[in-house]
């Protein structure tokens, strides 16, 4: 990995990484935050490979080629240790953390620095964050631990306060829309980044998936349960199963539908919105709506979403929100 394969809105902070290499200082604990979808796993691996080089070019970037670089490739590296959830969005549990204390214990294999990845670092529980403390307040020999995380609020502050920490912004509309584009998005960028909030990695997988005909799909069903033309408990039930998208998206393109409305009553213009490419059917729609109840069904939305993560009936929180959806194009 070098300079030309950092992603193009990285360049600052990859400089702020290599000075830390060529002032030989190599952090002992580094936080890289920032939202979902802009790379930031990606410069964490970036960085250990440049910091677990045996010959490192001149601009302090790893060569690819020396035997760390090879091993790091084939994630085979034993100076490389990642701790991550047995399947995503699970806990890290503090089983991970005591192994992690177990191989810490002892000297790194090669001459040169060890790379902890700690990711995502706020699905640390109570129990394995403390465990992970210790890590922190005893640093071992020629060890770097990064923790990379997109929510740095749900970490405890004694883990915060120990890091150096590293924001990494979002890039310009632009930049990642050019960026898109030379990976072979060409149709519908600027819609596809403000789909993923302008994160242009989840842009890229939402083009690869055509998430925009998925959209579409919902999108009509959304507007038939407005024509009273949809059976809600089906679709409710259809929508929450196992396989179909997910709820946080769902949710997240709802929120965004209704924003729009809400926008379009206020003679938005395309950039103020959304999605700018269903503008007539939305102006359509808002045209019959009464705004109040718009606004408090907007509301109902984002506590929707907020619950998503509590262990709630999923089938009855979409019925809720489909009935009242329904009940405010009737009346
Ligand atoms: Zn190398």
């Amino acid at each position: 990995m070098n300079l030309s394969t950092i992603y193009p809105w990285q360049q600052a902070i990859w400089q702020h990484l290599i000075a830390y290499l060529a002032q030989q200082r190599i952090p002992q604990a580094l936080l890289i935050t920032g939202v979902a979808g802009i790379g930031k796993r990606y410069l964490a691996e970036a960085f250990a490979s440049a910091v677990m080089c045996h010959t490192p070019l001149s601009d302090f970037s790893a060569c690819g080629t020396c035997q760390s670089c090879t091993l790091l490739a084939a994630q085979t590296h034993p100076d490389w240790l990642v701790v991550e959830p047995e399947e995503p969005g699970k806990a890290i549990g503090i089983d991970k953390i005591r192994q992690l204390i177990v191989k810490l214990a002892l000297k790194p294999q090669f001459e040169s620095y060890r790379v902890v990845l700690i990711s995502p670092a706020e699905q640390l529980n109570n129990a394995s964050a403390n465990a992970f403390l210790k890590c922190l307040e005893e640093p071992t020999t020629r060890t770097c631990l990064i923790l990379v995380t997109d929510k740095p609020s749900r970490l405890p502050a004694t883990i915060r306060s120990r890091c150096q920490t590293l924001m990494c912004s979002a890039p310009e509309t632009n930049l990642a829309k050019q960026w898109l584009e030379q990976q072979g998005v060409q149709q519908h960028s600027e819609v596809q980044l403000s789909l993923a909030q302008g994160a242009p990695l989840i842009a890229k997988a939402y083009a690869d998936q055509d998430m925009l005909a998925i959209r579409q799909n919902y999108f009509e069903a959304w507007l038939q349960v407005a024509e009273a033309k949809k059976n809600l408990l089906q679709l409710a039930e259809q929508w929450q199963k196992p396989d179909a998208l997910d709820l946080n998206v769902l949710l997240a393109w709802l929120q965004g539908w209704v924003m729009d409305m809400i926008k379009l009553a206020y003679q938005a213009n395309d950039q103020q919105l959304h999605n700018p490419d269903m503008k007539k059917t939305l102006q359509a729609l808002v045209k019959r709506l009464e705004l109040k109840p718009l606004y408090a069904f907007y509301d109902s939305l984002l506590i929707a979403r907020s619950q998503l993560s509590t262990p709630i009936n999923k089938q009855l929180l979409l019925e809720q929100l489909l009935i009242r959806w329904s009940q405010l194009n009737t009346r």
